[in-house]
């Protein structure tokens, strides 16, 4: 099961879309115009989106150039109205991992769906590499400076939302959405323990972190 989110302006499409990736069990939210998707595209959780080109307000090709541009990665499958081999080629220059031309089958949308979510979720197995830090996802298992370090589950979560957030900050409340979950209560104060307790376990000097970097009155950051 995945959160998909569909942006489709068109209702007929985006309803049968829907319909249609329901009953192979994903979550869906369905959007109908560029700059809803642009802000919802950003927001975390989605495991796919399938982004129409001909949008309202916003093209997808807009679209997806602001998310990419903003760091989501989330795998982009277009839909492009028109057959041009120029407007595939530019989505897929622009991030987007996969495209499906109107009109299209149902089966081969689901079929590209299948494919791409298989090719994330294989992506996030695969281990992180920074400096002396190799992070495993598969194994759940750091090893800093050549030593397994040992590690609570949420000390793991966290340091794998900065790892795949490497180079953007992040604020507590970010940091709180993505590790600890959306509806999660937990204070700033308990973050900031949580990163004092990571910064020792895989920092070479935790006194001046390289790689949990503090940015003043935003977060924190990742660097390789
Ligand atoms: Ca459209």
């Amino acid at each position: 099961m995945a959160r998909i989110l569909v942006v489709e302006d068109e209702e007929d499409i985006a309803m049968m879309l829907a319909d249609d990736l329901r009953l192979e069990g994903h979550v869906l939210e369905v959007v109908g115009d560029g700059a809803s998707a642009a802000v919802r595209g950003r927001e975390d959780g989605w495991d796919l989106i399938v982004l129409d080109v001909m949008l309202p307000i916003k093209d997808g090709f807009e679209v997806c150039r602001e998310l990419r541009k903003s760091g989501v990665r989330t795998p982009i499958i277009l839909l492009t109205a028109k057959s041009h081999e120029a407007d595939k080629i530019m989505g897929l220059d622009l991030g987007a991992d996969d495209y499906v031309t109107k009109p299209f089958n149902p089966r081969e949308l689901r079929a590209r769906v299948r494919a791409l979510l298989r090719r994330a979720e294989g992506d996030a197995g695969a281990r992180l590499r920074f400096g002396d830090i190799e992070i495993d996802p598969a194994r759940c298992e750091v090893h800093a400076g050549g030593r397994l370090v040992d590690m609570t589950p949420m000390e793991f979560k966290l340091l794998l939302v900065f790892a795949r957030n490497r180079g953007h900050v992040l604020s507590r409340d970010k940091l709180i959405d993505l590790a600890w979950g959306r509806d999660t209560y937990i204070t700033d104060r308990a973050v900031d323990a949580h990163i004092v307790n990571l910064r020792r376990k895989i920092e070479p000097n935790a006194t001046e972190p390289r790689h949990i970097v503090s940015v003043r009155g935003m977060g924190y950051r990742f660097d390789e």
